[in-house]
């Protein structure tokens, strides 16, 4: 690891997020697409476990990451799943309201890392997450999870739909299980907050 995760505090109001400092990457995606996986292969266990505690998974839960001179570099913004609520309007009708004002208006946010499921079709609750991303001016990647499931022409084809569906050029596949495309998430991070 080339950073230690040092949990900061959970916030389910505005606010309560911490002080805007170090360059910050928020974490979103539908429940289950393996956010606790991918934060725990890319920044430890503690991470990902304090992020599933129940009463938690309703909060934005930061971290700093610390380098190993003990000096801040970055902080990751853990955000609730989405998608179990009916297909609303809007991502943000369905979300607690203080995560509009965070994507909207937090300085420090550089990257938005949006998480979708290699293996499920693009679905509205993703695309509207994005369109939103778009019209809020925000720098975004979107990563395909659980890519070790795949191989060859399927993962190919897979990934091929869901940049489709999701109108965008690029997709980032990866695998918290086999760090697959691990180390291309951290090229963009480190670009972002660089
Ligand atoms: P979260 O709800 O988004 O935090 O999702 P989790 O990290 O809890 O993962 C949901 C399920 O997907 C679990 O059963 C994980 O074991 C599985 N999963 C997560 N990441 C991967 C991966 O990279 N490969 C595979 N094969 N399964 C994964």
């Amino acid at each position: 690891m080339r950073y230690t995760a040092q949990f900061l505090l959970s916030a389910t109001a505005a606010e309560q997020f911490p002080p805007s400092g170090a360059p910050e990457i928020a974490f979103l995606g539908r429940s289950n697409v393996g956010k606790s996986s991918l934060l725990n292969a890319i920044v430890g266990e503690k991470a990902a476990r304090v992020s599933s505690t129940p009463g938690r998974t309703r909060a934005i839960n930061f971290f700093a990451l610390i380098d190993r001179a003990g000096r801040r570099r970055m902080v990751f913004a853990d955000l609730p799943g989405y998608g179990y609520a009916k297909i609303s309007k809007s991502v943000s009708a369905e979300w607690p309201k203080f995560i509009d004002p965070y994507l909207a208006e937090r300085e420090a946010l550089k990257l938005c890392v949006c998480l979708v499921d290699a293996n499920v079709p693009a679905r509205p609750s993703d695309l509207q997450l994005l369109e939103w991303l778009r019209t809020a001016g925000r720098e975004f990647v979107v990563v395909a999870t659980k890519a070790d499931r795949l191989s060859g022409n399927t993962r190919a084809r897979n990934l091929a739909e869901l940049k489709k569906g999701l109108e965008i050029d690029e997709i980032l596949a990866i695998s918290a299980k086999t760090r697959f495309g691990i180390g291309e998430l951290w090229t963009r991070v480190d670009k972002a907050t660089g």
